[in-house]
């Protein structure tokens, strides 16, 4: 899953045109979704974006155009849901991956059998890709934890575990929803430092958290760890992910279990997931900063070394209420990149299941925020407004401490360099409503 092939080729071009002309969906890219056509009653079915198209994958896989196993793929992609198709493992989904390459590449004889099974994406509307079982959101980003530390913990920002562990919280699967999402400001307890006792009422520190959304493919049983070198076989692929957050609910209710209720009321994944093998072409070497500890022998490998980082940039803008009755496009708030990170996949996949814990197809791994080193590359508006004490200026004359109703968030993610095809990850776009009286 990690090397090159045809499948990679950038001078490829699909019969499909728009697939062709700077979309994040050219035909070396092939993430899945579920769909069906906005305000139908039809079945949820999976389905792969190709230019601004999307290929129906029930209608593909009763086609007769794919055999094998690259078939029994993509009858498990017809489903309502991708589950059966992430535990079937990296090889069948390999092998969807090249049959869909060949049958869309420019003068492919399937372009007949394929035509009928096209939907305009605009057309459509997403479900969740998968059942997610279970969510875990890590902390993968250093300069997101030492920003973060430094404002919750002034003279102790970095725990000294940090180095040593792929540091995670298990969160909530309930709350989760595709791009699109709205959700009521939340409400709970805070406490200001200078308060003798809580209050309650709506979140006044609502924010954003810039994240890699990790599918997790196939399963590991209870008991049975997932070594280094076959991580990435566990892996299905990748969303964006925005982990909403409550800072003042979070600040008084942290210590010592970790966030509860700051975070659980809403997070929201991208409909498309691209897969690892997709990613291909923008693997990057990890490496520790010089002076750092290396991991221990159970978290590296030789692979994980020389390739186991992703180049992928991620974007954060906000849309606010007023922008978006007066048609003034999203500001772009900040730009990262998960080539930053620790910690890589492989190592939170290893992590997880080291002490027996079984992962399932389906679930969730959130990467943590992805801040970058630079105070510009902050994935976070608690980062960004140093905890609001610097508010963020907008174009039209507004600004932001921090979120306030009526708010989108929009990420974006891309991958790009010479000599590979761009591939993006489309958008997630969620906002929110005022609190619930
Ligand atoms: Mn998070």
């Amino acid at each position: 899953m990690n090397q090159l092939n045809e499948t990679h080729d950038p001078s490829l071009t699909s019969w499909v045109a728009s697939a062709n002309q700077d979309s994040d969906f050219p035909i070396q890219n092939l993430p899945f979704a579920i769909v069906r056509r906005a305000g139908s009653q039809e079945a949820w079915r999976g389905a792969v974006a190709i230019g601004d198209q999307v290929l129906d994958l029930a209608a593909a896989a009763a086609s007769g155009v794919f055999t094998g196993l690259a078939q029994q793929a993509a009858q498990a992609a017809a489903e309502p849901k991708l589950n059966s198709l992430m535990a079937m493992g990296p090889a069948a989904s390999s092998a969807l991956r090249l049959a869909l390459s060949r049958a869309l590449r420019s003068g492919a004889d399937a372009e007949a059998a394929l035509q009928s099974c096209l939907i305009a994406q605009a057309e459509v509307e997403f479900d969740l890709p998968c059942q997610i079982g279970d969510y875990t959101d890590f902390y993968t980003s250093i300069h997101h934890a030492t920003a973060v530390g430094k404002q919750f913990r002034p003279d102790n920002p970095l725990l000294p575990n940090y180095k040593w562990v792929p540091i995670g919280y298990h969160g909530r699967s309930s709350t989760i929803g595709v791009s699109g999402q709205s959700f009521p400001r939340p409400q709970g307890q805070t406490k200001a430092p200078d308060a003798s006792e809580p209050s309650f009422g709506p979140s006044k520190k609502l924010d954003y958290e810039l994240e890699l959304g990790v599918f997790i493919g196939q399963g590991n049983q209870l008991g049975e760890r997932i070594d280094i070198s076959k991580a990435e076989d566990h892996v299905f692929g990748f969303c964006l992910f925005n982990d909403w957050s409550a800072r003042d609910l979070q600040g008084w209710e942290y210590q010592p279990l970790g966030p509860f209720l700051s975070k659980n009321f809403a997070s929201t994944v991208s409909p498309w997931i691209v897969t690892l093998e997709a990613l291909a072409p923008y693997r990057v070497a990890y490496t520790r900063p010089e002076g750092d500890p290396q991991p221990l022998p159970y978290l590296s490998s030789d692979h994980n070394s020389a390739a186991g980082g992703l180049d992928i940039a991620m974007q954060c803008l906000l849309q606010t209420e007023a922008m978006r009755e007066a048609s003034e496009p999203a500001h772009l708030l900040a730009e990262s990149n998960f080539k930053y990170s620790y910690w890589t996949v492989a190592q939170m996949v290893t992590h997880h299941s080291v002490n027996g814990c079984a992962l399932r197809a389906g679930d969730l791994l959130g990467s943590g925020t992805q801040s970058g080193p630079e105070h510009e590359q902050a994935g976070s508006i608690l980062e960004l407004t140093y905890g609001g004490k610097q508010p963020v200026q907008l174009p039209n004359g507004e600004q932001r401490s921090f979120l306030e109703d009526g708010d989108s968030i929009i990420m974006r993610g891309y991958c790009a360099k010479p000599g590979a095809a761009r591939i993006g990850f489309g958008e997630v776009v969620s906002t929110i409503l005022p609190a619930k009286p």
